[in-house]
């Protein structure tokens, strides 16, 4: 298969590639490293500074280092060998987490700054940076019907506070290390990413999780309402995990895409309200909303323009906002139940594809 125009590696001779893919704890990258030991990857270096115990999953056979890499030394050792390095590394969570903690927002520009160096010192071929939709212009997305946010509009920058000035100028080094060094250096602008697998309780989910969890809770405890943050009028596209995890496999092999910022997001666009709407459908029930008018709620409206996306790659993130959401839902459901069984209930058997059905959320033995 070609490997510089957008399609997936898949030769045999990439199968022995050192593949490096730091946040690989979290969801993101828990989510890439088994989409690349799925496709027969031989040798995967994950690396988190989370405990492995909680990692939420772990694919057999993968290498799995607890590192912190916002550290100039385990990013070196990180790096060990590495041809190809995915940087999912990031303290972050959904709005509730970017607008109240901004400067360990900020401080995750320590990870990639230490990544990319020591990426470009192993000699490593690629590098992927996962920036977001965060780092555009906030001035245009002060309307829900905004239009859809193109490339171009981070510039002129006023990204959102913290969160998206970090990412922008994380972009710029990978811009930079292109121009300078030589690194191929690979950018995608993430649009709200969901699916199983992900923070769905704790103060970091986003909305799709947060949702979910509350109509759970709701049908639960019998309390038939819901607390929204915000009107509800807010508008956003939600990208399925399986989307993105494909979308990053392609960016990254695609050479017209070196050091050049692109959207890797769903253009289907919905308010809040529709997707509590969608979340009720899926479970079957109807609640009565309560609306937090001093929630953070981010920005009024956010879509992703995939023109850009479609014109290089052919392709771009189709999953149905439905369909994602129903196996969201079904997962966290799974989660909720089980941390609300008691202990000795639990089995202890772990097995990476089935971590929904045995173990509590975020655990992983
Ligand atoms: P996540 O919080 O689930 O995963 C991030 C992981 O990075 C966590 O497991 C965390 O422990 C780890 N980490 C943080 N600091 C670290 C450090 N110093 N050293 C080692 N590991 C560290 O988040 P995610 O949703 O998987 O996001 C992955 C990347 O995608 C992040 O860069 C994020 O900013 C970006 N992104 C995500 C979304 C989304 O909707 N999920 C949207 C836009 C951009």
């Amino acid at each position: 298969m070609q490997t510089d125009h957008g399609t997936p590696s898949n030769g045999a001779a990439f199968k022995d590639r050192m593949i490096v893919i730091t946040g690989a704890g979290g969801f993101i990258g828990g989510a890439l490293a088994r989409y690349f030991h799925e496709k027969g990857f031989r040798r995967i270096r994950a690396v988190d500074k989370k405990p492995l115990g909680e990692w939420y999953q772990r694919a057999p056979g993968v290498e799995s280092l607890c590192l912190d890499v916002s550290v100039e030394q385990n990013c070196v050792r990180a790096c060990e060998g590495a041809t190809e390095v995915y940087n999912l590394a990031a303290d972050m969570g959904g709005m509730g987490f970017i607008e109240r903690f901004r400067i360990e927002c900020l401080r995750s520009i320590l990870i990639n700054t230490h990544m990319i160096e020591a990426a470009s010192r192993a000699g490593a071929e690629r590098y992927f940076y996962s920036s977001s939709a965060c780092a555009y212009n906030v001035n245009l997305q002060k309307d829900p019907h905004a239009r859809a946010l193109k490339e171009s509009d981070a510039y002129p920058a006023m990204a959102e506070r913290g969160y998206g000035w970090e990412k922008l100028i994380s972009e710029m080094f990978c811009q930079e290390y292109w121009a300078e060094r030589g690194l191929k250096t690979f950018i995608a602008r993430f649009h709200n990413v969901y699916g199983p697998y992900g923070t769905w309780e704790g103060g970091r989910e986003k909305a799709p999780a947060a949702i979910s969890r509350k109509v759970i809770e709701a049908k639960h405890q019998g309390t038939d309402e819901i607390m929204i943050w915000g009107d509800g009028s807010q508008a956003r596209s939600f990208m399925f995990i399986d989307d993105c995890v494909k979308g990053i496999d392609m960016i990254m092999h695609c050479d017209e895409l070196i050091a050049t910022p692109i959207n890797l997001g769903s253009s289907e666009l919905v308010t809040v309200n529709e997707l509590v709407q969608i979340v009720e459908e899926i479970a079957q029930v109807k609640l009565a909303r309560r609306y937090d008018l001093n929630a953070p709620q981010g920005v009024a409206g956010r879509n992703s323009d995939n023109t850009m996306i479609q014109s290089i790659l052919g392709w771009q993130p189709h999953t149905p906002l439905r369909d994602g959401m129903r196996k969201t839902y079904a997962w966290i459901a799974e989660q909720y139940r089980q941390r609300n069984t008691p202990t000795r209930d639990v089995p202890k058997a772990f097995d990476n594809t089935a971590a929904a059905s045995n173990q509590p959320a975020g655990v992983v033995k």
